[in-house]
């Protein structure tokens, strides 16, 4: 497949950033809030104005975006700052209305990436554009909800069937069940083959949708950067507490500003620097993974302890830990892990097992 590059959507002529950056709310919520949130932005260099005006949510009752209504702000926003604006389409009408009112980037969510026949249903739709609409517009493909990369290269060759070029990939993580250290965890191999897969396909990485919370969105950034992702989408709100949608996940323009002075900082001087630094980020990564693996397995180890009270098994059952230990070790040898080091960090998780089933609270 070719494509392309979004890059080419800049619509006032200003020099590239490098990393791309998409920002903007989560939703827009008033006119207000999107003229002075854009406003801050584009002050702050960004070349993309994001902002959700259908939001798809998991329960109903909570805000589900504006709608139609708050198409005009962002053509305001764009007017007035020279900003592309971009927003997330969910069937044939969104697109409908999103096109007509110039939207620049439309981006497909990561719930209707899901399901084929909706994905299929906008690339229809795009088709049945009048030309002037059509070749304005630039798609984002966002991950589907669940890790399945074949559900998410098939809704690219969806969309460039139905001709459509500009094309670009945004990796917002996977959702999981069970308490983990994301909201929607990364699992950076996902995106890595992507990119060995189509690395004509610029791909730009959502942090703030990963992890949840505002306080680990720089640090995600700084992740995807390293892993050589084009670009970041990250939701800045200007007043992020009263956020109607993602309020823990948003940050303000100014924390955005700063997280991207850490991302152009000169990092390294030499090879060997960068060689170090990239060593050190796969061990960031993997520490991450050990942390969530960790969290899972005592959340298991929990249920364990409730059906043991229940049916009044023990605690301890020494037989089980023996051999638990023993195949472990064998496992470990073979991996070519030096087995009394896997016998001494299980002894340490054994013991944290047995007191939380003692006591479950
Ligand atoms: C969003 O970007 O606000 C959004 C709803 O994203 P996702 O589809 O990744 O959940
Ligand atoms: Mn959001």
């Amino acid at each position: 497949m070719e494509f392309k590059f979004l890059q080419s959507l800049l619509t006032d002529g200003s020099t590239l950033q490098t990393p791309l950056i998409i920002a903007g709310p989560c939703s827009a919520e008033s006119r207000d809030q999107v003229l002075s949130t854009a406003k801050e932005l584009r002050a702050a260099g960004v070349s993309i104005f994001r902002a959700g005006v259908w939001k798809p949510r998991t329960r109903p009752g909570c805000f589900e975006g504006i709608g139609e209504a708050a198409l005009p702000w962002l053509q305001e926003a764009k007017r007035l700052t020279g900003m592309a604006i971009a927003t997330e389409v969910a069937n044939a009408t969104h697109l409908q209305l999103a096109a007509k009112a110039g939207v620049d980037i439309l981006w497909i969510g990561a719930r209707t990436v899901a399901n084929p026949f909706t994905v299929q249903e906008i690339a229809d739709a795009w088709n049945e554009l009048p030309d002037e609409l059509k070749n304005n517009i630039s798609f984002l493909i966002k991950n589907p909800v669940n890790a399945d990369l074949e559900l998410w290269i098939g809704a690219f060759e969806r969309l460039y069937k139905a001709g459509i070029r500009r094309l670009g990939a945004v990796h917002r993580g996977f959702s999981s069940y069970g308490a983990t250290a994301y909201r929607n965890p990364p699992e950076w191999r996902i995106p890595i083959e992507f990119h060995r897969r189509h690395p004509e396909i610029p791909l730009i990485c959502d942090p703030s949708h990963i992890s949840g919370r505002r306080e680990n969105v720089a640090k995600i950034a700084r992740q995807s950067m390293n892993l050589n992702f084009d670009g970041l989408m990250i939701e800045v709100h200007n007043n992020p507490e009263c956020a109607l949608s993602d309020a823990e996940q948003q940050i303000t323009p100014a924390q955005l500003i700063d997280l991207i002075h850490t991302l152009s900082k000169p990092v390294n001087c030499g090879s060997s620097d960068t060689e170090l630094q990239n060593l050190r980020n796969e061990i960031d990564i993997l520490d991450d993974k050990l942390i969530e693996i960790l969290a899972k397995r005592m959340e298991v180890s929990r249920a364990i302890g409730s059906l043991k009270k229940l049916n009044g098994i023990p605690v301890i059952q020494n037989e089980r830990y023996k051999k638990l230990v023993t195949d472990r070790a064998e496992l470990a040898s073979d991996a070519g892990l030096n087995p009394a080091f896997i016998k001494k960090i299980l002894s340490v998780i054994h013991e944290e097992s047995v007191k939380l089933q003692l006591d479950p609270q």
